[in-house]
């Protein structure tokens, strides 16, 4: 198994593998990078943007995090750039060799010609989120980071997320569950067996790595079909399983019937209330379903469609020995009172509901200057506005000083004046009969001045240091319920505790 680009980058972008051309902040291409000049154009696969064009033979083996030039790849050297192409493979060796070297050359000649560049960066959740092919809404970074922290997800859990739609998602919690590849389920000590040995009740022991894994279930075929061969692009095909499926009538087990044994629910889907009744321990009360169907609307399938009379044996998608943690996504209080109905018949204790409302903070030092010259030209930004006016106080503020010592100093002029004219000798402050002006600056004096030197030109360089929200940030405003649904205990579970514990709590 390769490793996911997603999952160990790497130091290189390289052929074959997904790499994001970041033209701005939030302006990002993904492209799997082709294999050297795999086109007819000696300039192979091309990224063609509003910044330039990239040929990807200027992108693989770049170290990540490279500034790329763009190249001048127009339609007359490409015409140019095919025929030389076309030459170099039918020529043998040698020349076919020079060809492509003189195409080098040209690409790297336009791109120094060229004034548009990009970075390219390693695919990473928040990336793909940015930059992914929108199939439908998505959950973008701020929900999903906190939706992950909630659900306390952590390498080796197991997840169950529908619909999957456009796979934002899907790639967040697949970094958040990751645990190693399958074939890579070395032993080890676990967590809780160090717990245990600290207590004294067991031997060091080995035991099996569980791996994480990502359950994704989506009704709408092309969109399933879709995702899957991002999956496999992406190298996350032993991680991932996508389920074609309407999981309202059918649930969550896997095709063979299989539980995903999931510790984690993410539930995207216009009607998460409907699907609440395939996420049990046990097959849930006839009472149950008539009461989750009744606070539902009439295309909630009846009782007689639900798990317990069908065709497949009950099979429980979750996890038997933890508490497992759901969270719903609906943009709509009417979907969340429903949600939360149906959470509370069905036994999940702790429901709570949160809106994420993220505002990203820019900080940065702006030039005084510049602010000023912004208020000049009467195009300055409200905030700089601000900064330049509290500049305009500061200089009148030292303006003041400045004519207070001037008027002290004609003052003192004139009183030496009249003072020599009636032939009285003069003292001066220091009270030694020198001038004032003439007497050097004490070493404190002289460091304090050179304090406030510095302090002024540093301020100036380096800018006064201010943040500003920003006004827009690319959210799904949606509701997030959570909810706990407690382990099961089983009188076998309480047998082992007391053979465990010896009747001690
Ligand atoms: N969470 C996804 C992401 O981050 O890209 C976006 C999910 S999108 C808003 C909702 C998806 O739920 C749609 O793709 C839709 O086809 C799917 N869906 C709706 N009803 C469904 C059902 N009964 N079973 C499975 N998927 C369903």
């Amino acid at each position: 198994i390769l490793p996911s680009p997603f999952l160990d980058p790497g130091t290189h972008a390289s052929a074959n593998n997904l790499g994001i051309l970041q033209l701005r902040r939030d302006q990002l291409i993904p492209a799997v990078l082709a294999p050297e000049a795999d086109s007819d154009y000696a300039e192979g696969k091309v990224e063609n943007t509003r910044f330039g064009s990239f040929p990807h033979s200027t992108l693989v083996n770049q170290p990540w995090g490279t500034q790329i030039l763009a190249s001048l790849v127009d339609t007359g050297s490409r015409g140019k750039s095919k025929k030389r192409k076309r030459d170099a493979k039918d020529e043998a060796g040698e020349t076919a060799k020079r060809d492509t070297q003189e195409a080098k050359k040209d690409i790297a000649t336009a791109a120094a010609a060229s004034s548009g560049f990009a970075h390219l960066v390693p695919p990473t959740p928040e990336t793909w989120t940015l930059s992914l092919p929108h199939r439908t809404q998505v959950v973008y970074t701020p929900d999903y980071s906190y939706i992950l922290q909630r659900l306390r997800v952590r390498p080796g859990d197991h997840i169950i997320e529908a619909g999957a739609g456009s796979g934002s998602f899907t790639h967040a919690s697949v970094r958040a569950v990751f645990n190693g590849y399958p074939g890579q389920e070395e032993t080890s000590n676990g967590a809780e067996e160090a717990d245990e040995e600290a207590v004294g009740l067991t031997k060091k022991k080995k035991r099996t790595k569980r791996l994480g894994g990502v359950y994704s279930f989506e009704y709408h075929e092309p969109r399933a079909r879709q995702l899957q061969v991002e999956i496999t692009e992406h190298g996350l095909d032993p991680l991932v399983t996508v389920t074609h499926r309407d999981v309202y009538g059918h649930g969550f087990c896997l095709d063979d019937n299989d539980s995903p044994d999931a510790d984690a629910i993410f539930l995207d889907l216009p009607a998460p209330w409907q699907a609440l009744k395939h996420l049990t321990r046990s097959p849930p009360s006839t009472a149950a379903l008539t009461s989750v169907a009744s606070s539902s609307d009439p295309s909630t399938p009846s009782p007689s469609e639900t798990p317990s009379s069908s065709s497949q044996p009950f099979r429980s998608p979750l996890n038997p020995h933890k508490a497992v943690r759901i969270c719903t996504f609906s943009p709509c209080i009417e979907q969340v009172t429903k949600t939360v109905s149906a959470l509370r018949t069905l036994g999940w204790l702790e429901i709570d509901m949160v809106e994420i409302a993220a505002k990203r903070l820019d900080v940065r030092r702006e030039r005084v200057g510049l602010a000023e010259e912004g208020v000049r030209g009467g195009n300055a930004s409200a905030a700089s506005v601000q900064e330049a006016v509290q500049r305009l106080r500061d200089v009148e503020g030292r303006a003041a000083v400045f004519h207070s010592l001037q008027k002290e100093k004609q003052e003192e002029v004139m009183r030496r004046a009249e003072a020599k004219k009636r032939g009285e000798k003069i003292v001066d402050k220091g009270g030694k009969g020198k001038s004032a002006e003439n007497v050097p600056p004490s070493k404190s004096d002289r460091l304090e001045r050179t304090k406030k030197e510095f302090e002024s030109r540093t301020l100036f360089k380096e800018g006064r240091l201010v943040h500003r929200t920003e006004p827009e940030l690319k959210t799904h405003t949606s509701y997030l319920v959570f909810a706990v649904l407690p382990r099961e205990w089983s009188e076998e579970d309480e047998e082992m505790a007391r053979r465990r514990w010896g009747g001690k709590s």
